[in-house]
């Protein structure tokens, strides 16, 4: 008598209610978990290639076109992996943004700078520096001395002590070695559309990050470093000479309060600088850049005595004229748009980026801003800073 029933009838609708519930159930609860893996795996994805880089693409393109950007660069980065360092494609990030790629072998004669053979009558070289402190009272020429040691700085640079009366100041008695190696009667090249790209503050963790780009696109830039002496800091400034790329001195200790004090103080910390670039690459830098650049808030007491001593020096200076703004804490997006809106701006655009003040984001936008540069309808030329570039100054 049950079936057929008044019961029965309410158990099979029951029966067919509760199916209806949880087949559906089921079928989301799989597929949600499919979808959450697949989430996952995102995420994974994302924070291997960096946190903000999503959500600041997802600000300026519809998502799929993001995608397909993310996979380009994706199989950019495995492919030169693979075909430069061998590496498992999965290994990918760790090898490329830890700072651990290879370093080649270090045991190398240090690349140096191109500098001149026909160089000027104020090479120092490894002269004894009394011998220069004496010969720099009498200002003669003594170039015809071929290659002489002892050969003469040429205080032409005086104006800011005092004009042609010849008051020398105290620092310009320090360190009587501490002079650039730099050519005469330099011809600029001034043609248009170069673009300089230089690292500050570096050699850090992300110096090979910086260099495994800089080699996937085949590109010199220019590196003002803050060396630290320590034996990995003099591996990765190795690792930049020996890539063909530019040094230029930064500082020894990058604090403004210290350095600024007097000029006596910034050539203190220059001399640490320089000594621990040469005893780690044999490079003699003639290129710096003024941390803060030449015109800070820190500077202005001694602005003008300072820049003329480091010119006196033959040191070049270089500010830039494009700003990242890396090290201010800007965004990917930020990063990008100031570098491409500024750059057009310029007829030669220096552009300032940091080598580890700038954080990851300074790799992540690195490769993106490379290709703009080399795909841009100017035809932008890059290259790496030297004696023979116009400086671009404040
Ligand atoms: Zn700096």
């Amino acid at each position: 008598m049950y079936f057929g029933s008044v019961r029965f009838f309410k158990h099979v609708i029951v029966a067919v209610v509760i199916i209806l519930i949880i087949v559906p159930c089921v079928i989301c609860f799989v597929l949600g978990a499919q979808l959450n893996e697949q989430k996952e795996e995102n995420e994974k994805l994302r924070a291997e290639i960096g946190s903000g880089r999503i959500e600041e693409y997802n600000t300026r393109y519809e998502a799929d076109q993001m995608f397909e950007l993310y996979r380009d660069k994706l199989d950019d980065k495995e492919g030169f992996l693979q075909r430069v360092y061998g590496y498992d494609p999965g290994e990918y990030s760790s090898a490329l943004f830890s700072g651990e790629a290879v370093i080649p072998d270090a045991t190398d004669a240090p690349v140096t700078e191109p500098a001149a053979s026909t160089a000027a009558p104020e090479t120092s070289g490894d002269s004894e520096p009394e011998a220069v402190q004496a010969m720099a009272e009498s200002t003669d020429g003594v170039a015809e001395t071929t290659e002489a040691p002892e050969e003469v700085p040429e205080f032409t640079h005086t104006e800011a002590s005092g004009g042609t009366t010849n008051v020398r100041a105290a620092y310009e008695m320090m360190y009587p070695e501490l002079y650039a190696d730099v050519p005469e009667n330099i011809v600029y090249n001034e043609d248009m559309d170069y673009v300089y790209l230089t690292f500050d503050d570096g050699p850090s963790k992300y110096t090979d990050s910086i260099l495994n780009y800089l080699e996937m696109y085949d590109l010199k830039a220019t590196f003002f470093v803050v060396p630290d002496g320590s034996d990995e800091s003099n591996a990765r400034l190795k690792r930049i000479a020996n890539a063909g790329h530019t040094i230029g001195i930064h500082t020894a200790s990058h604090e403004y309060n210290k350095i600024y004090e007097s000029v006596e103080a910034y050539l203190d910390d220059f001399k640490i600088a320089y000594d621990r670039v040469y005893a780690a690459t044999g490079i003699k830098c003639t290129l710096f850049r003024f941390p803060g650049g030449s015109i800070n808030d820190y500077n202005e007491s001694i602005r003008d005595d300072l820049i003329a001593e480091m010119t006196r020096r033959g040191f070049i200076y270089f500010d830039w004229n494009v700003d990242s703004s890396d090290a201010l804490g800007a965004t990917w997006t930020e990063m990008y748009n100031n570098v491409t809106s500024q750059t057009k701006a310029c007829n030669r655009a220096v552009i300032l980026m940091h080598d580890y003040n700038g954080g990851y984001n300074t790799i992540l936008v690195l490769e993106d801003i490379i290709r703009w540069l080399i795909s841009n309808e100017r035809g932008y030329k890059l290259d790496k800073l030297t004696e023979f570039v116009k400086p671009v100054q404040f």
